[in-house]
């Protein structure tokens, strides 16, 4: 369901694809929360000691408010990623503007602090959703590396495999902790892949956590 988005993302400024030039890794998730899946990402991060960015739906989250609270007080760090998982190409400014705020409005209630980050369904960095972002105070924000998790035939490996075609230090990687978009019960891939993941950067001296962490000029982007 994500094609043609590679040359948007390279065109973009490395900021927006979430590039920093520290040695950490952004681990980021999207498409949830979703009761059926992400508390078992929730459960694995912790074993682990590990903190990430997961971008939420509105829609989810107005079903789901313990779960946000549940991620939030898990340290873990809240993001926008729309109402529901529609590209931004059929939606107005007005109309982003206002499911992005509401959204954004959930993830305060839940974790009493204001989300800072936007990325777009389907990585769709539109010029609207640019500017109805900067609307909202959010930063968009996409990603410099996928796991391609959302296939029905995604495995562990396979999503291990496309994680590393790219480099991840200074990173940003986009895994799937909800089959919202996805196949059904493809995030049970994802989860197999991320002990094996995670290792794999500890053994690079590579700090993993939610974008917060991304240092260096990352922190300096003033927005849209
Ligand atoms: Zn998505």
């Amino acid at each position: 369901m994500i094609t043609a988005i590679g040359p948007v993302r390279r065109a973009l400024a490395p900021t927006v694809a979430g590039r920093s030039e520290t040695c950490h890794v952004a681990l980021t998730f999207d498409d949830g929360p979703d009761p059926a899946s992400t508390p078992a990402f929730l459960d694995l991060l912790a074993v682990h000691d590990v903190r990430a960015t997961f971008f939420v739906l509105g829609r989810l989250l107005s079903v789901n408010p313990d779960l946000a609270s549940r991620i939030h007080g898990d340290g873990h760090e809240l993001g926008v990623h729309g109402w529901d998982h529609m590209t931004p190409l059929v939606r107005s400014r007005r109309r982003m503007r206002e499911e992005m705020r509401r959204t954004a409005d959930l993830i305060e209630l839940a974790s009493g602090a204001a989300p800072r980050w936007y990325r777009p369904p389907f990585g769709v960095m539109s010029r609207t959703a640019t500017l109805a972002a900067a609307d909202v105070g959010l930063r968009p924000v996409l990603w410099t590396a996928w796991g391609r998790d959302w296939s029905s035939r995604a495995t562990g490996p396979s999503v291990i495999n496309a994680v590393r075609r790219q480099p991840a230090r200074g990173g940003t990687i986009l895994l799937h902790d909800a089959d919202t978009a996805s196949a059904p019960g493809s995030w049970r891939s994802t989860l197999e892949a991320l002990p094996e993941l995670l290792a794999g950067w500890r053994s690079e001296d590579l700090t993993v956590g939610p974008l917060r962490g991304h240092g260096g000029l990352f922190s300096l982007w003033a927005g849209p």
